[in-house]
């Protein structure tokens, strides 16, 4: 049923101690431990589900188009805040290579790859869930692949590979990383963006931070050891860049975690808290070490 790593998948000492124990708040309840490497400092959820229990920590309806659900207000600023994220990755996309071939690994329901073609770029997607790779097949008209691997034998190098919110999923950290730098094209770049648990709001919130989301995250990446898994794999980090929004959405989610946990905690609370520890979030993160809720890393 679950599977316990002896060795640190980024430096293989076998010497890691206990980080912090972590509930799954939003499906199974479960607690999972987090581990943190005495040597590298990499942290990881162990033990994990086995690679075949794994789907039942996902929920499928999470992928039904938001656009289906705005009847809050936290929907409706959320889908605003969704309209403004893809306009700023596609900017950032056009920033770094001119158009070409890009492939989004855990693609979802493929929003962002549609707006990657309206601008002109050939694209190509991976999504491991059915639903939303069937959603983002008919969204898209093109086939989405189930696995990294499965793309192999099209034979295609990318100019940009992106990894929005996916590489904390994924089983095996090497093998992700030898199949995505296999993939790209000569001067070809990833994107990939990761929660940070060296945040303000990490810290702050603690076992209810929405960013460790265990059982689903197996690794919780910080600035280091983000540096030391691409270093490992012969690339550098060309550039580092914050997600502002996701303090805020992060902040809304622990706040809700924190209220479930203790039903005493009146609900206004976290409408009135929640933008307050976003922008804390934010503020302190430009004063040290840019330690943002989450941040795009592009590697070389
Ligand atoms: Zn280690």
């Amino acid at each position: 049923m679950y599977k316990k790593l002896e060795k640190c998948p980024l430096c293989s000492s076998g010497h890691f101690n206990n980080y912090i124990i972590c509930r799954d708040h939003s499906i199974s309840k479960e607690s999972f431990a987090i581990v943190e490497c005495e040597v590298c400092k990499f942290k990881f959820t162990n033990p994990r589900p086995e690679t075949n229990k794994i789907i039942k920590y996902y929920k499928s309806d999470s992928y039904v188009p938001i656009t289906n659900r705005a009847n809050t207000l936290i929907n409706l600023i959320y889908q605003l805040v969704r309209k403004f994220t893809l306009k700023s990755k596609i900017r950032l996309i056009n920033e770094l290579s001119t158009k070409g071939n890009i492939l989004d690994v855990g693609c979802g329901t493929g929003h962002f790859l549609q707006v990657c073609a309206k601008d002109g770029w050939k694209v190509q997607g991976v999504e491991q869930s059915m639903v939303a790779r069937n959603y983002a097949q008919e969204l898209l008209g093109i086939t989405i692949y189930e696995q990294l691997s499965d793309i192999e034998s099209l034979n295609q190098k990318y100019e940009i590979i992106s990894l929005w919110h996916v590489l904390e999923h994924m089983e095996d950290l090497d093998q992700t990383m030898v199949g995505l730098k296999n993939r790209l094209s000569k001067n070809g770049t990833i994107v990939t963006a990761v929660p940070n648990c060296h945040s303000f709001d990490a810290k702050y919130y603690k076992s209810f931070w929405a960013g460790f989301d265990v059982p689903r995250h197996f690794y919780h990446f910080t600035q280091n050891t983000m540096e030391e898994l691409v270093k490992r794999h012969q690339m550098k980090i060309r550039q580092i860049i914050p997600m502002k929004w996701d303090a805020y959405y992060i902040s809304w989610l622990s706040e809700n975690y924190r209220r479930s946990e203790n039903q005493k905690l009146p609900d206004i609370l976290k409408y009135l808290k929640f933008p307050i520890m976003g922008w804390r979030s934010n503020r302190w993160a430009s004063k040290n070490n840019n330690d943002y809720s989450s941040l795009v890393y592009i590697i070389k």
